[in-house]
């Protein structure tokens, strides 16, 4: 048996103070999926509000390989170094498949997890990229009001899950690595129109002008791609997550996005927007709460989507079934 939980207020008191086990607790919390639990969070995440909103929030991005974590504890040294407490969090899809998240592992990131000044958290468990991206972002306002004045958001480079982590953040970090070419193709493509900083990593030894010449295919196709918003044009760095070249020129370009988004009034208009936008994903997770909620209605999901599947049932008609059972 769990020990009985606290109330809220005396969770946030003792998440505000900064004690690490009280706040391991509050987001444990918050993954969970009990309705007694939830009630429980939203009031934590209520009274925490007002100590959140002042972390320098930044995802990071970038295919297997990239050096995510090599990167993640090269910068989280270099920060807490400047005096910074730094929390490190993933959104991690896969994870509720393979039931073991790859990401924010603390033996990938082998300094900063040994350092008590920051904070590593894996990527929840369970439930869909919509829930994952929603526990996330709670957990990040806990850390916030814990005292960590940045979060590093840290996803995998493929599907969906770095729009969900650029909904989260201030600043979004795009890894690549040395020799482009083709990688400019496709996917990767779409990615470098999210990103508000392009860096590519291993820039050291016998990769480093490979490292050059990918920046300056990338620097071109960003080029092409025009400025997303008139008071910024995406850089494009090199740097090593292995020796620490360029680190700190990673970081002086994260804090020179903040100041130029807050002085064209795009870092609180775009904060707004996510906040909005978020009210929506958890709306969203709720309506497929409800539907996983309801025994007769999940009962009979799979003979409607079986329906939908082999064509017999039009999908418009099979979402309206759906909603009708929830009153919708
Ligand atoms: P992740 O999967 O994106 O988290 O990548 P890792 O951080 O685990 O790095 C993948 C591999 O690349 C590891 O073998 C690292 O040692 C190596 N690596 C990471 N960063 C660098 C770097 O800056 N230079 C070089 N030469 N190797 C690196």
């Amino acid at each position: 048996h769990a020990p009985p939980l606290p109330p809220a207020d005396e969770l946030a008191r003792g998440v505000r103070s900064g004690h690490r086990a009280t706040l391991a607790r509050a987001i444990t919390l918050i993954e969970s999926r009990k309705p007694a639990h939830r009630a429980i969070a939203e009031q934590l995440l209520q009274e925490i509000l007002p100590d959140t909103g002042k972390g320098a929030r930044v995802g990071i991005t970038g295919v297997p390989g990239v050096g995510k974590s090599t990167t993640i504890d090269a910068l989280g040294t270099y920060l807490l170094e400047q005096g910074h407490r730094v929390a490190v969090l993933a959104v991690d899809p896969s994870s509720s498949r393979t039931g073991g998240s790859i990401l924010g592992d603390k033996t990938r990131m082998a300094r900063l997890s040994m350092d008590r000044r920051a904070f590593v958290r894996p990527s929840p468990a369970a439930g869909t990229l919509g829930g994952v991206a929603a526990r996330t972002r709670e957990t990040l306002l806990l850390c916030e009001a814990a005292g960590y004045d940045v979060v590093l958001v840290e996803t995998v480079g493929v599907g969906q899950s770095e729009t969900a982590v650029a909904d989260m953040t201030d600043t979004f970090l795009v890894l690549m690595l040395p020799g482009a070419g083709d990688e400019l193709q496709g996917i990767k493509k779409g990615i470098i129109e999210i990103a508000d900083i392009v860096a590519i990593n291993k820039a050291d030894g016998a990769n480093l002008p490979r490292a050059k010449a990918a920046a300056a295919e990338y620097r071109a196709a960003l080029h092409v791609l025009g400025a997303r918003e008139p008071h910024w044009s995406t850089p494009v760095l090199t740097y090593s997550g292995l020796t620490g070249a360029g680190i700190d020129e990673l970081w002086a370009q994260v804090l020179l996005h903040g100041e130029r988004g807050r002085a064209a009034g795009a870092f609180a208009a775009k904060r707004s927007a996510q906040q909005v936008k978020w009210m929506w994903t958890l709306f969203d997770d709720r309506l497929r709460e409800r539907i996983r909620g309801d025994a007769s209605l999940r009962a009979d999901v799979p003979a409607i989507e079986r329906a939908v599947a082999e064509g017999t049932l039009a999908p418009t008609l099979g979402a309206s079934k759906i909603a009708a059972r929830l009153g919708l």
